[in-house]
């Protein structure tokens, strides 16, 4: 009686997290984080529940087939869920019809030939595998494709791994005892069932919490960057730089700005497309010319950034010089041009700052620089004069000078 009523109630858990699932999908775009595959995986397995208790038993019938394949194929579903979650494009349907299609077909096959101990044998063997394969998946995710999320990982692993061990035991005690072992109110299946009704209690709010990480995160990360080239912009680069000042003992920091050269030209030859390719272009480089751990934006049309950490004058110097050249050399195709496209940029330098709160200040000193350097001849790189940098210099110090002082 106890085990029907805990049945009962897991059923009632499992389909109104499937609702709810299905609902959460519907505000969801593309993949949908692999939701309307955790509903449809929550509603098989509540229906194979609703069939064990109109069952009443173990018994030889349609019902029990289903319910069997019921049973299995919903963990797959949520299997391929986790897929979708993770961002890749599974499909669903197929793999699931051929699953039924060939468990259906083994089922009857060995109820004839084994009889109807190992068909129920069968299925918590199974259960057990599959659940291990989840719980090694898991584990494996924590160190690859789910780093950003071990806590929760290392939890799921923990619950998926009871669900294994306890249809393990299933099994050992069916081959042991035979069918008797599945009586609905023996100790162990009362165990069974309490431990499902927990983990329909506690799983599903744990997926939802999850689609809300993914979410929130995705949210923090747009607010962050320039949809454009993927670069921080100004609130990413300044939460960037509070987060690296707020550590201890950090270094302090070093802002170049750099601004392409007659971009407006670009734009008005070529038209607005080329002129945003080139932008790629030059966050391309960007991106991979600064060390790793170094910050990178873009703050406005054409005008990008690089904080430097923990970098001496020479380092910046080398740097700005590295980028300077390399977006000298970039040559870009333009359809329906006979030549190829070549940009240029000019590169202001700040001195050291070491807090958040001067980055408003560094970057009007690098402005400043940019534009002694652009009304120097463009494609240059010019160093504020700050003293605490090159104390005898003054403004515009052609590059190779800075070099030297710097070297
Ligand atoms: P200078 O060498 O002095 O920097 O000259 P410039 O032509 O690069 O400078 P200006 O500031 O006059 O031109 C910037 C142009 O950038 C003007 C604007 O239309 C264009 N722009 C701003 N944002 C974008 C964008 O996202 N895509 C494209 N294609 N153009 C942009
Ligand atoms: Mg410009
Ligand atoms: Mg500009």
């Amino acid at each position: 009686m106890v085990a029907s009523i805990l049945v009962g109630m897991l059923c009632a858990h499992l389909l109104c997290f499937s609702v709810m699932f299905l609902l959460i999908s519907k505000r969801l775009h593309g993949n949908k984080m692999g939701m309307d595959f955790f509903a449809l995986g929550n509603f098989l397995l509540g229906l194979a529940y609703v069939l064990q208790l109109a069952e009443g038993g173990p018994a030889w019938s349609v019902m029990s087939v289903v319910n069997h394949t019921l049973t299995l194929a919903s963990p797959i579903a949520y299997w391929l869920g986790a897929m979708r979650f993770f961002g890749h494009a599974v499909p669903l349907w197929r793999p699931l019809m051929a699953f039924a299609v060939a468990y259906g077909a083994l089922q009857v096959l060995v109820q004839w030939g084994l009889g109807p101990v190992a068909r129920y044998a069968m299925l918590a063997g199974m259960s057990a595998l599959l659940f291990l394969v989840m719980t090694v998946t898991v584990i494996y995710g924590v160190r690859t494709f789910a780093k950003d999320l071990y806590r929760e990982m290392f939890f799921f692993a923990l619950l998926i791994g009871g669900i294994c061990v306890l249809n393990a035991l299933k099994f050992l005690k069916i081959v042991d005892g035979g069918l008797e072992a599945l009586h609905m109110d023996s100790r162990f299946q009362l165990v069974f069932y309490i431990y499902m009704s927990s983990l329909a209690t506690v799983l599903p709010p744990s997926i939802v919490w999850l689609v809300l990480r993914r979410l929130t995160d995705d949210l923090r990360n747009m607010a962050a960057r320039d949809p454009m080239t993927q670069l921080l912009n100004r609130r990413g680069l300044s939460d960037a730089l509070e987060l690296h000042f707020n550590a201890r003992n950090a270094a302090p920091a070093c802002l170049l700005l750099m601004d392409v050269d007659h971009f407006k030209r670009i734009n008005d030859t070529h038209g607005h497309q080329v002129g945003d390719t080139v932008l790629c272009r030059v966050a391309d480089v960007l991106r991979t010319t600064v060390r790793r751990g170094d910050l990178t934006g873009r703050i406005g049309g054409e005008e990008f950034v690089a904080i430097c950490l923990d970098v001496d004058s020479a380092g910046i110097m080398r740097l700005a010089e590295r980028l300077r050249a390399g977006i000298e050399d970039q040559a870009i195709e333009v359809p329906g041009c006979d030549h190829l496209l070549r940009m240029t940029v000019t590169v202001g330098v700040s001195h050291h700052f070491a807090s958040t709160h001067a980055l408003e200040a560094a970057m009007q000193e690098a402005d400043a620089a940019l534009y002694r350097g652009k009304a120097a001849g463009r494609n240059r790189i010019e160093v504020s004069p700050s003293p605490r940098l090159h104390p005898t210099q003054g403004a515009g110090t052609s590059m190779m000078q800075q070099l030297e002082t710097a070297g």
